[in-house]
């Protein structure tokens, strides 16, 4: 078993195939649009296949490499696995390969290798069980820069999160390079609520919250965000979002944190799941 050489494959598809519920509203965003809106979706479904059959990167922007692991209690190899997150994206980043994108905040040093203190970040989640699932989120710097945090007054509720969501999303006009997925993460504390926002991108584009109080906030934030007109690249257009994903903790009565995180139409992910007898999985 080669945790890493097997990890760095599956950051390499993320970095070169755009998955395919992506690929598929993005094709639908394009039968609704007309004109400069549609042009671009043409272009960027055009650029999905150049990346996909010439097995390059997706978009220069590669990245900052993420983990999201959902760790069995009894899963036999965590050692190895916390060696190969690291290893995988120096892997990737030399046979993909990727730009290096990493910089010492403070002296602006390069590794060159996309690693460095804290990253790849990676997101523990224990489950149940002896196997492991590695999620794979290579993050754009255009649209993580218009991720946001606000902490709202909590009397103004669902309302005041309605608000919030949708006058930073529209304020954010083409600079996230929309179509975009909007990652909602409500409640909590401020650390929280933007993590689960990160952690509700990884559902199934379009997939629904279970909980239908959660469901309705999506779909109606998905309405209003797409009434503003943006559009593609922020070039006018229907289609400001594929999607809307929500997710929630309970919070302090006192507060009303809401993380509003931003991914481009370029939603790279893959993930490797991981069996106690060293089999592995990407898909
Ligand atoms: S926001 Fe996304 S599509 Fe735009 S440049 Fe960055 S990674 Fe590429």
């Amino acid at each position: 078993m080669n945790l890493a050489q097997e990890l760095g494959k599956a950051i390499g598809k993320a970095a070169t195939i755009l998955p395919p519920d992506a690929v598929r509203a993005l094709e639908a965003a394009r039968e609704r649009e007309v004109g400069p809106a549609r042009v671009q979706l043409e272009a960027i479904l055009e650029n999905v296949k150049i990346a996909r059959e010439g097995k390059v990167p997706i978009c220069q922007d590669t990245g900052t490499i993420t983990f999201f692991v959902k760790l069995g209690t009894k899963f036999p190899h965590l050692p190895d696995l916390v060696r190969a997150l690291p290893e995988a994206a120096r892997v990737a980043t030399k046979d993909v390969p990727l730009r290096p994108n990493t910089v010492h905040p403070f002296t602006g040093k390069n590794p060159g290798d996309n690693t460095g203190r804290y990253v790849p970040a990676v997101t523990w989640e224990m489950v149940d069980g002896d196997g492991a699932e590695v999620h794979v989120l290579p993050k754009g710097g255009g649209s993580e820069n218009c991720c946001a945090l606000r902490m709202l007054p909590p009397g103004g509720g669902l309302k005041g999160v309605k608000e919030a969501v949708v006058e930073h999303v529209v304020a954010c006009g083409g600079l996230p390079c929309p179509p975009t997925i909007i990652g909602v993460g409500v409640g909590g504390g401020a650390d929280l609520a933007l993590k689960l926002g990160k952690m509700a991108l990884l559902r199934p584009l379009g997939q629904r919250h279970p909980e239908p109080e959660v469901a309705a906030l999506e779909a109606e934030l998905e309405e209003l965000i797409n009434a503003s007109g943006v559009g593609p690249m922020g070039l006018g257009g229907k289609t400001t979002v594929l999607a809307v994903h929500a997710e929630y903790a309970h919070r302090h009565p006192a507060s009303l944190p809401v993380g509003i995180v931003v991914q481009c139409w370029a939603h790279r992910r893959a993930t490797v799941r991981i069996r106690a007898d060293g089999r592995m999985e990407v898909v």
